[in-house]
């Protein structure tokens, strides 16, 4: 039988704290749903001490998966250890994840502590950890540029204190993959007491080589890997999920690894990832990308054509890619519209689907064919979002090449109706301009995209908005098929969003 390897899933840990992939926990619960469905074997939730919100978030998570391993991130401190415990005691199998810096580098800058004191701590918070739970992880931070002995002997004590899983990170994306399977060997053969744990690795992309640098632990011995979906993460990302797993299983001959992945879950994870935050997947990134399974140049269509495996090495459907897309309609019932949701991964409470299928049947009043991602948007327009205290309620744009671009805005403004007209130097800024006057707010506009979700003059435009105000960036989502309309959204999306994570105002560490 091939070797098990065990699946570390920290996208909502190290992808979450990255600039532009902050969650509200209605989100992280959806997508922390999705890595059950995938069947990740270690669920990180988060890093219970940095905030109470972050706290709250990884409690409701440890209380809601009850298939598969919920860890929480700490240092070395009780007071760390407490709050990952206090977040994730619920759980049906809780994992205390706890570490240290190793490197000389760190040491002596980041925590003014020398190696003794570094064992020190590691043993005492193994030991603590060990007191509420057997599955206690330990990582040496920045081990790839520490010291080879001394990582080991921190390894080792780490072990006989009770550690069941070790873990070797390349906090900084430095390692190249033949150095980091020498380095994994190394350890594998200098810590007396490897024998009695798990070894994972923990890879970054700084240099492109997270995905390689996996592969190369796990040929050395490393029976755990920690990735992220869609490979998100600090700076440059971390070892993306879809490639280690479809690496595994596309060259199974050569790479004989077994993971307890549900492939088909793949994609629907990435793509809820990418609705979720708003950030789209760049087109060529393997495995998840758009154009991953599109075949342009003439000569690989006709090899196609003839036969898949001329140019094809996976199946899109091993990934959950389908080809035959259903396309809904006015006509289509609440039954069919259910079932859709449901193999889109959003399994709802019936009041939430009566929710969304008075708002199918408007959109589908205005257009023929209805196709995933619209039923997607309503998902994230309707369930998704957080609550509102600025709504839309009637836009009238006028523009054109002879009139001063116009709009009058009628909003829901704390539960109140106001009225307001006002001008711009183009119909979306005459919008924002308009919003902003009402409600009273100063955000600071920092990006602006806009998107077309299908293909086709009549598919529903997609704006997306990043905004900073008081101090917080946030990103705004709006749809619609009038694009100044999906504009206004997301501009009141975004202003809601900064509302929201005023009134929760949780500092991070
Ligand atoms: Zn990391």
């Amino acid at each position: 039988m091939a070797d098990k390897i065990i699946i570390f899933d920290t996208t909502l840990r190290d992808g979450e704290q990255s600039p532009g992939y902050s969650m509200n926990t209605a989100e992280k619960m959806h997508l922390a749903s999705q890595l059950e469905r995938l069947k990740v074997d270690v669920l990180e939730a988060g890093f219970p001490s940095a905030s109470q919100g972050d706290f709250e978030a990884v409690r409701m998570i440890a209380k809601k998966i009850r298939s598969i391993q919920v860890a929480g991130l700490a240092r070395t401190s009780k007071e760390d250890i407490d709050a990952a415990w206090g977040a994730i005691k619920e759980a049906e199998y809780p994992r205390i994840h706890t570490f240290i810096a190793t490197s000389d580098i760190h040491m002596k800058h980041k925590l003014k502590m020398d190696r003794d004191q570094v064992i020190t701590a590691t043993v005492d918070a193994v030991k603590y950890a060990k007191q509420f739970t057997d599955n206690v992880e330990f990582s040496a931070e920045d081990g790839s540029r520490s010291d080879r002995d001394f990582v080991c002997k921190v390894f080792d004590a780490a072990i006989l204190a009770g550690a069941t899983t070790i873990n070797l990170p390349d906090t900084v994306g430095y390692a190249v993959p033949d150095e980091f399977a020498d380095l994994v060997s190394y350890v594998m053969s200098h810590t007396p007491n490897i024998g009695r744990a798990i070894l994972s690795v923990h890879c970054h992309n700084d240099l492109g080589l997270a995905t390689a640098n996996t592969l190369a632990g796990i040929h050395s011995g490393a029976r755990q890997v920690e990735v992220t979906v869609n490979g998100i993460g600090e700076r440059a990302g971390n070892t993306s999920l879809e490639e280690v797993v479809m690496a595994l299983h596309a060259r199974r001959n050569y790479l004989p690894y077994a993971t307890t992945i549900d492939t088909k879950e793949i994609y629907p994870s990435s793509h809820l990832l990418a609705m979720i935050t708003g950030i789209p997947v760049q087109p060529n990134k393997a495995i998840v990308g758009a154009n991953a399974f599109a075949h342009e140049a003439g000569i690989h269509q006709d090899g196609v054509l003839k036969n898949k495996t001329t140019y094809e090495i996976m199946e899109p459907a091993t990934i959950g890619l389908e080809a035959n897309r259903l396309i809904m309609g006015k006509h289509s019932g609440r039954h069919a519209f259910r079932d859709r949701l449901k193999t889109l991964g959003y399994d709802l409470s019936k009041s939430d689907i009566d929710l969304l299928f008075q708002k199918f049947k408007e959109l589908a009043d205005k257009r023929k064919e209805i196709v995933d991602e619209d039923l997607e948007v309503l998902v994230a327009e309707e369930i998704l979002r957080v609550p509102d205290t600025y709504k839309l309620k009637y836009l009238n744009v006028t523009s054109g090449t002879a009139t001063v671009p116009t709009a009058t805005v009628q909003m829901e403004i704390e539960g109140k109706e106001e009225q307001k007209a006002g001008f711009g130097i183009g119909p979306i800024d005459a919008t924002f301009n308009t919003i902003a006057k009402m409600t009273g707010t100063q955000s600071k506009l920092l990006n602006f995209s806009i998107d077309s979700l299908t293909g086709g003059t009549d598919a529903q435009g997609s704006v997306t908005v990043q905004m900073e105000g008081g101090g917080v960036q946030t990103l705004g989502k709006g749809n619609d098929p009038d694009i100044i309309v999906a504009s206004a959204k997301a501009f009141i999306n975004g202003l809601n969003r900064l509302a929201h994570l005023k009134k929760n105002s949780f500092s991070r560490k």
